[in-house]
């Protein structure tokens, strides 16, 4: 007869105490991989902190965004927002899913075409582009989103210089009963003035008007502001194709899909909280269908997402540098990272794991980072297990922003690894140095020495 396996019993301690309102359900479960990779071996080959990325879940959540809209609607095209992270690793693997190039500057442009992007599927957005910008923008055939008249009548004076007609959009602001309006980019729907910009357009005939754009927000919690958006873009539409005989090529909604980080201040954990990207699509694309276009008229529906597609792909490992007690007796722990690196600690409540087993008690938890400024606070207030100098922790949902928005403020930035979809590790940025800063600085001759 075979012998059967010993298992070793396991006792567990039931916590007695008040349920919140989850139930008995505790947040936190060490987290100690991440993609089949350690914490602490990552933390010991990179560096503590550290930001990891995984490369299948940006890609799973990419899939699952363009089958939202596939299904629902004939004619779909992503273009990656560089501003959410432009590290060319993370572009890289956006455009190899088919996402074409959102630019908001003349740098962020420089990237695109670094990466390899070709002219004609970059989208240049924002209200700050130069002439010169402009020019090498209308000689690779790119789609120029024109945020106001100046610029228009910068594209306008290039035209008759070049020999390539510029392709241009308009950026459209509107009410879509979300305050405040985001109303300080491009033209106002409400007011007339987006029709005057595309009358100008057409009748100039310098340009060919392909495309209208919106960006109605960012971490729209409300689906149907998208509708009511995709509404006034095909009524301009409709009305362009009426007046001018011209149809437009697509329709840019924009990004602003909200992640799955928990705003401050909301009651629900932002997964409970966050439409999904199927309520987004179900707005927009009903909105596109019934709003009047001829078959065959139907533009291509262009989407800008950013944080949505990001944000629960990154995460930041960091370890602790000690714990105190705050004079009202609440217990601090400070980490070796801050808001320098953590930029949307300040509006979301970031959930935060322990990266190694741990005691079931919590107890009410300020958590700071190494910072020398007051305030460097990363959760204002956490119930958290006592962690002791050395343990690690992992924070979730930081892919959106905090690699494009940290600061080189007393601390230098941290390397970037990306975990391919077989669990491989890469380093995709490097951890900064002094020299990382340093080659920037000039010293003027007489300041050479420092006379102590
Ligand atoms: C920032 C930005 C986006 C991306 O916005 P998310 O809120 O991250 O989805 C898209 N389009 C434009 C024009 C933007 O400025």
């Amino acid at each position: 007869m075979k012998k059967v396996q010993y298992e070793r019993p396991v006792i567990q301690r039931l916590n007695v105490g008040l349920m919140n309102k989850y139930g008995s359900r505790t947040e936190f479960t060490p987290v100690t991989q991440i993609d089949g990779n350690a914490v602490a071996q990552l933390i010991t080959q990179y560096g503590s902190p550290l930001f990891v990325i995984s490369e299948r879940t940006i890609r799973q959540t990419y899939r699952q965004a363009n089958r939202a809209f596939k299904t629902r609607y004939p004619k779909v095209q992503f273009a990656w927002s560089y501003k959410t992270n432009y590290i060319n690793a993370v572009c890289n693997v956006f455009h190899q899913e088919g996402s074409w190039a959102e630019v908001v500057s003349g740098f962020e442009y420089s990237k695109a075409i670094y990466n390899g992007v070709p002219g004609n599927k970059i989208i240049f957005n924002g209200p700050d582009k130069s002439a010169e910008e402009l020019k090498l923008a209308i000689e690779n055939n790119s789609l120029i989103h024109i945020d106001n008249l100046d610029e228009l009548y910068t594209i306008n004076d290039l035209a008759s210089t070049l020999t390539k007609r510029p392709r241009v959009a308009i950026r459209v602001n509107m009410d879509t009963g979300v305050y405040p309006m985001w109303d300080r980019f491009g033209f106002n729907y409400e007011n007339g003035e987006a029709l005057d910009a595309i009358n100008k357009i057409v009748l100039n005939n310098n340009m060919d008007l392909v495309g209208l754009h919106c960006h109605i927000g960012t971490f729209m919690l409300t689906p149907s502001a998208y509708a009511i958006a995709a509404t006034k873009l095909s009524e301009l539409a409709i009305s362009i194709q009426k007046k001018h005989k011209k149809s437009i090529e697509y329709i840019d909604m924009g990004g602003g899909f909200a992640s799955h980080n928990t705003l401050k201040g909301s009651y629900l954990q932002g997964i409970d909280a966050s439409p999904g990207f199927d309520q987004y699509a179900e707005a927009i694309c009903t909105s596109l269908l019934n709003a009047g276009f001829s078959e065959g008229e139907l533009p291509l529906l262009i989407l800008e997402t950013g944080r949505a597609l990001i944000d629960e792909a990154g995460y930041l490992l960091g370890s602790v540098i000690s714990n105190k007690r705050l004079s009202d007796g609440r217990r601090a722990t400070i980490m070796d990272f801050g808001v320098n690196i953590l930029f949307t600690s300040f509006w979301y409540n970031h959930k935060i794991s322990p990266a190694q087993p741990f005691s079931q008690y919590t107890e009410d938890t300020v958590i700071y980072g190494p910072l020398c400024m007051n305030i460097d606070v990363v959760r204002e207030n956490i119930a958290f297990p006592a962690l002791k100098k050395n343990d690690q922790v992992v924070v979730h949902t930081v892919g959106a922003y905090n690699m494009t928005q940290w600061m080189q403020f007393i601390a230098m930035r941290p390397a970037v690894v990306l975990i391919d979809m077989n669990d491989k590790p890469h380093l995709i940025r490097k951890r900064e140095n002094i020299n990382s800063v340093q080659n920037e600085e000039v010293m003027p001759d007489y300041l050479k020495d420092c006379l102590l």
